[in-house]
């Protein structure tokens, strides 16, 4: 993706060399530094830090003297760095810069120039956009209408680019001789300049551009495109990685595999078969709890109908289930003139209560059980419910019955 802010920079930055691991170090002055809330932002005599967003491209990290790097802000021509540590204005400090995160900067960016052509030469589609992230990275496409098949075809031509190991070059043009390349997009701000600096891959693509590139495109060694989406109403959003990245990724999607495995003890071959009967036989066994909870709910009425607690004329009813029964009963004894339901499922800790009374709510009858337990809910006058933080017991509903029975006592209709 192109994007120059001048050209002059872009020349001191040069083509990035990999050195393989550590760091480009150097030493020069602290000429300000500011506090600014936690962190500290300090101006250096030579920065040769890359700021972070220009051209879509990540920032430089690394160190001045014991200060982390936390961002690196371009400013009124001018480059801010934000650290972690004060430093002293007017001292010379050694200054790195990763050499590690430029090279995964490199592949990530080498690799989205490639993409780009090879969506263009297949497909005859533009990008429109193009965003570096810390982990994965995006190229907005000028179409609404992409699929697997397209993407892996673009996948497979961008990769043979990469294991012939082309040259890229870094050329420096004069605006006017531009029309002799094959330019992707010439953007306004290129128009600016007089001299532009122009990424060529072999013959394969050439574009203006600022940011870190590989040597040759070997250096890529992969690119994945991971996951697409439409934007914008109008564009395609591809999420891509390159290099290392791959290695990462594949690491992530492997440990989430091995904990599948260690879940359903299924073995490769029939790791969607397991799951897809476990999920078969979840949606049974709910089946057949819908099925037991209306043949139960029949004689639990009878039974609670039978033995009500009566307090000042309201008929106080209690029942311990799962809460697919006692969230039915409360449905039923909600309908019942002056009465109180209290559910309770001592698996998941959770009571419901209903209210068919003027002068009572069920919402202030959880109040007072959370006067006694930790736990969060609420609901309405007439239906209320609350999850307890404490595992219940016997003999904790007992109390909650009794309080709240001593409750119901205290109120005079
Ligand atoms: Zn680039």
């Amino acid at each position: 993706m192109l994007n120059i802010e001048d050209s002059s920079q872009v020349k001191k930055r040069g083509f990035f060399e990999p050195k393989g691991g550590g760091f480009m170090r150097y030493t020069t002055k602290v000429l300000k530094c500011r506090r600014i809330g936690d962190s500290y932002s300090v101006e250096l005599e030579k920065c040769e830090f890359y700021p972070d967003g220009a051209g879509g491209q990540l920032g430089d990290r690394g160190k001045v003297g014991k200060s982390n790097v936390l961002e690196v802000i371009r400013e009124n021509g001018r480059t801010i760095l934000k650290v972690d540590k004060e430093l002293e204005s007017n001292k010379e400090y050694t200054v790195e810069i990763s050499e590690n995160r430029r090279f995964d900067i490199a592949q990530q960016h080498t690799a989205q120039h490639i993409l780009s052509r090879a969506f263009e030469n297949l497909f005859n589609l533009q990008t429109v956009g193009f965003h570096m992230g810390e982990e994965i990275s995006t190229i907005d496409l000028n179409t609404l209408s992409i699929d697997w098949s397209m993407v892996e075809k673009a996948e497979d031509l961008s990769n043979e680019i990469i294991w012939k190991d082309l040259t890229v070059e870094i050329i420096f043009e004069d605006f006017e001789n531009l029309e002799k390349y094959d330019l992707r997009k010439i953007s306004e701000k290129i128009k600016k300049l007089e001299k532009v600096r122009l990424v060529k891959i072999g013959d394969f693509d050439v574009n203006a551009c600022g940011g870190f590139h590989v040597e040759s495109t070997g250096q890529i060694g992969l690119v994945k495109v991971i996951h697409f989406e439409k934007v914008k109403g109008k564009y395609t959003r591809l999420e891509y990685i390159a290099g290392k990245r791959i290695l990462n990724y594949i690491r992530t999607l492997e440990g989430r595999e091995r904990k599948l495995f260690e879940i359903t003890k299924a073995s490769k071959d029939d790791l969607i078969t397991k799951v897809q009967k476990l999920l078969d036989n979840s949606k049974d066994q709910k089946k057949k709890i819908t099925y037991l909870v209306e043949d139960l709910k029949k004689k639990v009425i009878l039974e609670l109908e039978n033995d009500p607690i009566v307090i000042n004329d309201i008929k106080v009813y209690t029942y311990s289930s799962t809460t697919e029964l006692i969230e039915v009963l409360a449905s039923i004894f909600q309908k019942k003139e002056k009465s109180i339901f209290l559910g309770f499922d001592l698996f998941k800790n959770f009571v419901i209560i209903t209210c068919n009374n003027d002068e009572l709510g069920a919402n202030d009858l959880i109040k007072e059980i959370l006067k006694n337990f930790e736990g969060k809910g609420g609901g309405s006058k007439k239906r209320a419910n609350v999850v307890l933080q404490k595992k219940l017991t016997i003999e904790d509903i007992e109390k909650i019955v009794n309080d709240i029975l001593d409750f119901i006592k205290q109120q005079h209709f």
